[in-house]
């Protein structure tokens, strides 16, 4: 079930402290108001960060089958390609 995060429109709430996440079942709607408030809320559009990439790191293998480069981390601003 994939987590959305909405802000209230008002953009600061004590309950839900400005941001809540509500859980989405597949087809849902979206909830139009902070059910902790009761304010009109709006989804927050995050296109840089979906949520899926926040919670799973993907593996360097994976990445690598993705296509990307993967660097070991050596030290300090240091990184070694694999
Ligand atoms: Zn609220």
């Amino acid at each position: 079930m994939p987590l959305k995060r909405f802000r209230p429109l008002s953009g600061k709430c004590r309950l839900c402290k400005g941001e809540l996440e509500l859980k989405l079942a597949g087809n849902a709607e979206s909830p139009s108001v902070c059910p902790k408030c009761g304010q009109g809320i709006e989804p927050i559009q995050n296109l840089s960060a979906p949520p899926a990439r926040i919670n799973r790191k993907p593996s360097p293998t994976q990445a690598k089958a993705a296509g990307f480069q993967v660097y070991k981390r050596l030290g300090k601003g240091e990184y070694e390609k694999q």
